[in-house]
């Protein structure tokens, strides 16, 4: 064996053995083993994670933060230990710089109504791009209606990457804050945040990136972006659903008010007024999603394990293997040929709907992601009303792309 093939990633990781701590992926869908592609919408559990939920309830169950009581104490530091893993995880300098939230949706809004919205005045922008997801649109609409603020939209080229100039260029005094997708749903380009998070700061302006797509793919330091908020969401990062965190700088967090009230955010309550906790508490109200914490601990500590660098490379090896095979299929176009790009592929079929698609492509087993991802400017950038997505994760195989390209080819025939 040659070093390089030595070195692979092939090798330094049991990748067989990988995809059996998957439990669903043993199962049949419509008589047919199922071959999941929709990791970008929700990633699959490995049962490290799934036990980690089941002995929450079985073994630790109480409310957090609440409680002398040894179970409180075990669920608090469960809660509080997801704190610590995702700000290792995200190269933090602080575990008080990471908001515990219910996604990345909730650690938008969190900004736009906290950071930004008594920033905002009439005549202010805030600056997207073209590819954004809602998630990272419509809280800063929201925002702007409020204040007579605008959006304005950094655009990008025809094969889906960010126009860097144009976005440079848009950074003018008036926006008050940026928001850019790190690794796009759609596309599933990744973009130089780096760069841009530069270009920000010799502006004063903040940056929050959306890492929703990212953190499950590619190792991360928020340090290294030099970013001011960055997003995450759990339940794409093998985590359970309804668990995520915001990322931002101390003194940003130190800076704005609570958005949430209630219990447990406050130092003092009277009725004559309220003083709140510190962050990232301040901004924490009510009983969390306890169990869902204790179990993104877990789905950290296993995408640790086997390592961001060699997911992403791993990764990197099923997406050059797909592409030249799905471009194989006479009549398919794919959305989204930037040459960074994540395990993420649109694609559409001349002709043919791609809802009638995914739902044929389901029949055979295959579960691919059939709409506007959330994503309608882009999907009116590309004048189509939809796309399929496939999108990959490290415990899919090269046999389950064949399963799928020749799925692919048999329902394009059975619709011509
Ligand atoms: N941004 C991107 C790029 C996404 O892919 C998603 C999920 N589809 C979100 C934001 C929203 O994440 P959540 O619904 O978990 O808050």
């Amino acid at each position: 064996m040659s070093a390089a093939a030595e070195n692979s990633v092939s090798t330094r990781v049991d990748w067989t053995r990988v995809r059996r701590d998957f439990p669903i992926l043993d199962r049949q869908v419509h008589g047919k083993p199922l071959v999941y592609l929709d990791s970008a919408n929700t990633s699959q559990k490995p049962r490290r994670v799934i036990d980690a939920v089941d002995a929450f309830y079985r073994e630790h169950n109480a409310n957090v933060a609440r409680a002398v009581h040894q179970l409180g104490e075990e669920a608090t530091g469960l809660y509080e230990g997801a704190r610590d893993k995702l700000a290792a995880f995200l190269g933090a300098n602080h575990r008080d710089e990471i908001v515990l939230t219910s996604g990345t949706t909730m650690a938008t809004n969190l900004v736009a109504y906290s950071y930004l919205l008594p920033r905002l005045k009439s005549g202010d922008a805030v600056l997207v791009t073209t590819m954004e997801h809602h998630a990272n649109i419509v809280p800063w609409q929201l925002v702007c209606k409020l204040t007579g603020a605008r959006l304005k939209v950094a655009p990008i080229t025809e094969s889906g990457e960010l126009i860097v100039d144009k976005f440079i260029e848009a950074l003018t005094p008036d926006v008050k804050l940026a928001g850019v997708v790190h690794v796009s749903n759609v596309l599933g380009t990744i973009n130089p945040v780096q760069a841009l998070a530069r270009e920000c700061r010799k502006r004063g302006i903040p940056l929050l990136v959306d890492g929703s797509q990212a953190a499950p793919h590619l190792p991360l330091d928020v340090k290294a972006i030099g970013c001011d908020f960055y997003c995450v969401t759990g339940h794409k990062m093998c985590g359970p659903t309804g668990t995520g965190a915001l990322w931002a700088r101390r003194e940003l967090l130190e800076s704005m008010p609570p958005f949430f009230g209630g219990g447990e955010m406050i130092r003092t309550v009277s009725f004559d007024g309220s003083t709140f906790a510190d962050p990232p508490r301040r901004f924490e109200a009510g009983t969390p999603n306890t169990a869902g914490f204790a179990g993104l601990g877990a789905a950290i500590d296993y995408l640790r394990g086997i390592g961001m660098d060699n997911i992403a490379a791993r990764e990197r090896e099923l997406l050059d293997y797909a592409v030249p095979r799905m471009r194989a299929v006479p009549g398919l176009r794919i959305i989204g040929t930037a040459p960074d790009k994540a395990a993420v592929i649109s694609f559409l079929i001349d002709g043919v709907h791609s809802h009638d698609l995914a739902t044929l492509l389901d029949q055979e087993g295959v579960a691919v992601r059939s709409g506007h991802h959330c994503a309608h400017p882009l999907m009116q950038f590309y004048g189509v009303p939809a796309t399929c997505r496939a999108s990959l994760a490290f415990w899919n195989t090269e046999a389950e792309i064949d399963a799928f390209v020749a799925a692919i080819a048999r329902v394009r025939k059975l619709l011509e």
